[in-house]
């Protein structure tokens, strides 16, 4: 099996590490734990930069005349300039990152359930939208992998994005190799992957590694990813999925007993109705590699996207739209 990239993932410091929330408290959330063997964190607490204590009053954005503005009502502080002066020297201090997990809800970390509320000190709020935080890292680095804490809960979610999160850390990998072997190899591990994403852009990445040698190796890679990341913008459907996974079956279509088509049938269906993740078709197929020794498939990120240890299965996986 591949080894992984390590991805670089900036992270809400109040996510699972340390006692930093309004209220002194921290956010239990055991994913943070599952991830640290095979990340490299980035922690970070907006709020305590910009030198609000712990504990400390809330804080809330409010749609004023001028625009989205960060205020405390408690103390009548305006904090926008100081959050936005922060955001925009600590993101633009940043090495390249592969990822952002942030604390869903929070008028800096949160990056679409923030409430907005219509005035100062009116109870009402006035819609949802990204935090202060939130926003700037989307508007920095909207094409890697960004999600809130309360949506990657659910395992279809996480998937999407632990796949795009260890797919961009083994491209900026590449990218750093300079090795055009390197990028060819990554355009053919990811063949499968691409497939079930969007067809239309993994044949302009093919096009692209094939024009190789026409351009500097550094224009090339960058082009590359940029394709690649919007390859990856949006979740696959899940009917492309179960394609791909067909597609991927029929390379046994001659070895297989009726009892192993029927078993691989009701994994398709589970993943359909979305009663198991990915994994479980992927891993039916899986063994079917090891026992024939499918070098080819074996070689497909499609079915490692990942570390297995990440792929725990702990809700639904409904009722979060992707
Ligand atoms: S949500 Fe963000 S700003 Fe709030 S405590 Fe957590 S890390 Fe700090």
């Amino acid at each position: 099996m591949n080894e992984f990239a390590r991805p670089r993932l900036v992270l809400s410091r109040c996510l699972e590490l340390e006692k930093v929330r309004y209220n002194g408290e921290k956010i239990a959330y055991e994913f943070v734990r599952e991830l640290e063997p095979f990340v490299d964190l980035v922690p970070i607490c907006p709020e305590v930069e910009i030198g609000l204590g712990v504990p400390r009053d809330p804080i809330r954005l409010i749609d004023g005349k001028e625009g989205v503005r960060l205020f405390q009502p408690s103390t009548g502080r305006d904090l926008t300039v100081e959050m936005e002066t922060f955001s925009d020297d600590f993101l633009s201090s940043l090495p390249p990152v592969d990822g952002f997990v942030l604390k869903n809800r929070s008028p800096s970390c949160g990056i679409s359930d923030v409430k907005l509320y219509t005035a100062e000190g009116n109870p009402s709020s006035a819609g949802k939208r990204a935090g202060m935080f939130g926003q700037a890292a989307i508007d920095r680095f909207g094409d890697v992998a960004i999600e809130d804490e309360g949506r990657l809960r659910n395992f279809r979610i996480r998937e999407y994005f632990l796949t795009k999160l260890f797919a961009l850390a083994a491209l900026r990998e590449v990218a750093e190799t300079g090795s055009m072997r390197d990028l060819i190899d990554f355009h053919a591990r990811y063949k499968f992957v691409l497939m079930a994403y969007n067809q239309t852009r993994m044949r302009a990445l093919g096009r692209l590694v094939a024009s190789g040698s026409a351009m500097p190796f550094a224009d090339l890679v960058a082009a590359y990813r940029s394709e690649f990341a919007a390859a990856l913008g949006t979740a696959p459907r899940y009917t492309s999925v179960i394609n791909v996974l067909e597609h991927a079956a029929g390379y046994f279509k001659n070895s297989l007993s009726r009892r192993e088509k029927a078993m691989f049938r009701r994994q398709l269906e589970r993943y359909r109705n979305g009663r198991v993740p990915l994994a479980g078709p992927a891993a039916v197929i899986w063994s079917w590699v090891v026992r024939e020794d499918e070098t080819y498939l074996e070689g497909q990120a499609f079915f490692h996207p990942y570390p297995d240890e990440l792929m725990s299965v702990s809700d639904s996986g409904k009722g979060r739209k992707l």
